[in-house]
């Protein structure tokens, strides 16, 4: 991953954000400043330094993800226990001035105290959306590995249709789609993949049970890959061997028209509350207001769930990069459902679907 440009581009915001360095501690924003993937570590930015601590475990992963990022010689790496992690951290914060940021959205309370413990000539400042802020407008290399996760799920789907037809359960079609994702790259679930069928398919986010999916149920398969790092989203619902019913193809219908009507509004200078509410309003139109219950979309890179939000009143302004979901779904208690889901990156012009595979009820 190429990395470099991030830390000089970090560091104004930070001072931005009225801190003398930033100990970022939310992982996923370690690796999108370095390229280190691990399970542990933490990384101080001051003004002139960056430093990566981490343990025994990734001494030799975490060198050589600083040289992969082509940050071999910016960042100085400690590998130690917790000690040494936190020696070093004090030795480094403690002679570039005293105020000192933490990510307040991760850090927990004992968390916070035991860095006051550990910096007790600090100033601890609480930030929020620091490195978030970098990561939300996403570069040719990010949506590059994003469309990578979105084709392996793609075709991981392609492969598993078929079985929906042969009153398989909701639990054999769900681990079929995570292993053939996984035998076409995708080095794990984007998140715990959603197959819902006949009434269960009115829980937006239901847990794949034992039903076996009969002829005619609505079936809403909600799901993603990852690709280095980076995640794909895609919902698609189908209704295959039988008739979807009059209410279950209107209720399609409906929510075809809304997803597709809020893709095509997708683009720079649009609010993301601006694609909610074209979603939302098609959907009062068709007369189900109430069931549509969740944010039309959000935000996906290196999290599942990142910013813009893409719901009521969200004020983010969509840039070229930002890449988003969008999502509407129709819910009926006790009937069924629909949600129709795409990942797409804005452009210059609106945007580009990341996620490909057909939207055909019958496919
Ligand atoms: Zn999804
Ligand atoms: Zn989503």
């Amino acid at each position: 991953m190429e990395c470099a440009g991030r830390l000089p581009r970090l560091r104004p915001l930070v001072a931005a954000a009225g801190a003398d360095s930033l100990l970022v501690t939310t992982l996923p924003n370690v690796r999108y400043l370095t390229g280190f993937s691990g399970s542990a570590g933490l990384l101080l930015v001051t003004g002139d330094e960056t430093l990566l601590v981490t343990d025994g475990r990734y001494r030799t992963q975490a060198a050589e993800q600083l040289d992969a990022a082509g940050l071999a010689r910016s960042v100085d790496l400690v590998v130690g226990g917790v000690q040494v992690q936190r020696d070093a951290i004090a030795a480094v914060a403690s002679r570039r001035g005293s105020r000192v940021g933490l990510e307040a959205e991760n850090v927990t309370w004992g968390s916070q105290r035991r860095w006051a413990e550990t910096l007790p000539a600090a100033e601890l400042v609480a930030t929020a959306g620091v490195v978030e802020g970098l990561r939300l407008v996403k570069d040719a290399g990010e949506v590059d590995r994003i469309a990578a996760a979105a084709a392996i799920a793609d075709a991981a789907l392609g492969e598993v249709l078929e079985m929906l037809g042969d009153g398989r359960t909701e639990v054999e079609v769900a681990l079929a789609l995570d292993t053939a994702m996984r035998r076409l790259g995708s080095a794990d679930r984007a998140f715990e993949t959603i197959v819902a069928s006949g009434p269960n398919a009115a829980k937006p986010h239901a847990r794949p049970t034992q039903r076996p999916i009969g002829a005619g149920d609505p079936v809403v398969i909600d799901f993603g890959a990852t690709f280095d790092g980076y995640r794909s989203d895609m919902t698609r619902t189908f209704c295959v061997g039988g008739s979807p019913g009059p209410e279950l193809t209107r209720v399609f219908a409906a929510v075809s028209e809304a997803q597709a009507a809020g893709v095509a509004a997708v683009g720079p200078g649009v609010a993301g509350g601006d694609i909610d509410k074209v979603c939302r309003d098609r959907i009062a139109q068709s007369g189900w207001a109430e069931a549509f219950e969740h944010g039309t979309g959000h935000g996906v890179g290196l999290d599942i769930h990142e910013a813009p939000a893409v719901a009521p009143g969200s004020t983010a302004i969509l840039t070229p990069g930002v890449v988003v979901t969008v999502e509407p779904g129709i819910y009926l208690a006790g009937v069924g459902g629909v949600r129709i889901e795409d990942t797409v990156v804005v452009t210059d012009q609106g945007c580009r679907p990341l996620t490909a595979f057909t939207k055909e009820i019958a496919a």
